[in-house]
């Protein structure tokens, strides 16, 4: 039987099939982007195809704490709206 891959969503902690999440991912230069495809470079973490999972991560510091990096809210809210966005397509 073959293994799916399971990741955490950093918004509500739900372990989910990996094809389920979105890839959000921290390039070499430090912008921190939605990744669809799941296939930038870069340290990756995952997130529920859901903009409430991106305001959740904001009240935890999901994404802070996934890059180890302090992330402004600016960036959530963004990714907040690309989000939204996706939802639409
Ligand atoms: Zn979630």
């Amino acid at each position: 039987m073959k293994k799916i891959p399971i990741r955490t969503c950093i918004g509500c902690g739900m372990e989910k099939p990996k094809k389920e999440l979105i890839r959000i991912v921290r390039t070499a230069e430090h912008a921190i982007l939605l990744d669809p495809s799941g296939r930038m470079n870069g340290r990756g973490a995952y997130i529920c195809r859901d903009p409430a999972c991106v305001r959740k991560a904001w009240k935890t510091r999901g994404l802070d704490r996934s890059f180890k990096i302090s992330v402004p809210k600016e960036t959530y809210d963004r990714l907040e709206k690309e989000m939204m966005a996706l939802a639409d397509e």
